[in-house]
């Protein structure tokens, strides 16, 4: 399949190659990671790279872009239906770019925004010093009650009054549960400020409906499709209804008031994108066709259900979790009552081939390098076939190593039976890329 690659490029081949070798013979607990269908992969990897398309469909900058048109009003159609969105734009290259869309269109420099507190789970791109949004704009954090380990609305509200932020945002990283958008809804509109749901994680679960439906309550709602969603690295923006923007910005010839959807779409490019990537697009339009059969949302009760068995089996070994569980595709696990570090954790689990990653857990008392906590998510293995029996298992395996970090012993023994688990459920059958002796070679 990647005959050309191979004879042309053998080292730039031999890292494909071993790269899908470690993900067919590794668990992957990331819970930002998925795996994309082969038609995802066939979609990214094709000539549509090839092709200049900025502006819209239908205005574009540049001649031949009749069959790329076609292709990003597919997958605005798609995005449409499976979210019940009135606007949509699937042009942003990542969440991370979607979200500058966002500030651009409703901050100015220097004005204050409201978030979750990033060590309670928040994103980067939520007002993290070292972030643009925390470089260009003015941060003030919420955060989750000490004891639930959940989002305080009462926090938020007095948060918002004192403070009067112009935009609050809601959505995270690492948060095991799911989110009152009316009652955000209410508090912006006391204090007048837009309300923006960003969605990277949840949107896969969202658009299956087990969750909450920030569309009908948000100004503005930011995704990535990679995650839950399962499509291709990439971002997106969604409106549920477009209205008229409130900044009194009109069109320069007609002088109609411009529509929110203008706006956004003009902070996507010119304001932060050159070029849109159309073979990404593509991919996104094939993942959101995926993503309308029914038996993608079997696939998300999967996630749900799994990550719900992963939880209740890591408390009956003694695992303390934040909010005590979940009710979305992660678990956060707090380490300090088994007086190892996130850092400890996540290096003893990888070397036994269990991929999860360390993180902060709220109050944290460890620096962002070492952590007191491991994020654990189930979109991945979910998509590979496991269901409860695997989780738990899979449970019973990081508790074992845990039990034991610093014994390379176990870390073999368990090594062992996680290749055997892989095998039991492969993952990608075309990713026998190359010929098998090349691929143990690369293996050590
Ligand atoms: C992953 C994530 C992003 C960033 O997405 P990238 O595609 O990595 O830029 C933004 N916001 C949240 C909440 C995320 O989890």
């Amino acid at each position: 399949m990647r005959a050309a690659l191979r004879e042309q490029d053998p080292r730039a081949y031999q890292i494909l190659a071993r790269e899908a070798e470690r993900q067919n013979m590794g668990l992957e607990l990331i819970a930002s990671e998925n795996f994309v269908s082969r038609a995802v992969l066939e979609a990214m990897g094709s000539v549509l790279t090839n092709k200049y398309a900025e502006g819209l469909p239908g205005r574009r900058y540049y001649g031949g872009c009749q069959f790329v048109d076609e292709a990003e009003r597919l997958a605005q159609e798609r995005a449409k239906a499976l979210f019940g969105a009135e606007w949509v734009n699937v042009q942003p290259h990542s969440g991370a770019q979607a979200n500058a869309a966002v500030y651009l269109t409703l901050l100015k420099p220097g004005d204050v925004f409201l978030g979750l507190n990033l060590a309670h789970g928040g994103h980067l791109t939520h007002g993290s010093p070292v972030n643009f949004s925390g470089i260009l704009y003015r941060a003030e954090y919420y955060g989750v009650h000490p004891e639930t380990g959940r989002i305080d609305m009462d926090e938020v509200r007095d948060k918002a009054l004192q403070i009067r932020p112009r935009l609050i945002s809601i959505g995270a990283s690492a948060y095991p549960r799911d989110f009152d958008y009316a009652a955000f809804r209410e508090i912006a509109d006391e204090v007048g400020a837009f309300l923006w749901m960003d969605m990277a994680h949840t949107a896969g679960l969202i658009a299956a409906k087990l969750l909450n439906d920030p569309l009908p309550h948000c100004h503005i709602v930011s995704t990535t499709t990679h995650k839950t969603l399962r499509g291709p690295r990439g971002g997106m923006l969604l409106m549920g209804r477009d209205f008229d923007n409130p900044f009194g910005l009109v069109a320069p010839k007609s002088g109609r008031l411009k529509r929110m959807s203008e706006l956004f779409d003009s902070a996507v490019f010119p304001g932060i994108q050159g070029g849109p990537l159309m073979h990404v697009i593509l991919a996104k339009a094939v993942a959101l066709g995926e993503a309308l059969q029914p038996d993608f949302v079997e696939y998300a009760q999967q996630v749900i259900r799994n990550a719900r068995a992963l939880a209740e089996r890591l408390l009956e070994h003694g695992y303390e979790l934040v909010s005590g569980g979940t009710d979305n595709h992660l678990v956060l696990v707090d380490l300090r009552s088994r007086g190892l570090t996130g850092k400890q954790a996540e290096e003893a689990l990888e070397r036994a081939g269990i991929t999860v990653n360390k993180n902060m857990v709220p109050f944290d008392t460890q620096s962002p390098l070492v952590t007191s906590g491991i994020r654990i998510g189930t979109p991945a293995v979910t998509t590979r076939g496991f269901k409860e029996p695997e989780i738990r298992y899979v449970a019973d395996l990081i508790h074992e190593v845990l039990s034991d970090p610093d014994n390379e012993t176990v870390l073999e023994r368990v090594r062992n039976k996680v290749l055997e688990l892989c095998r039991q459920f492969p993952l990608y059958d075309f990713v026998s890329i190359g010929d098998p002796a090349e691929l143990s070679a690369s293996r050590l």
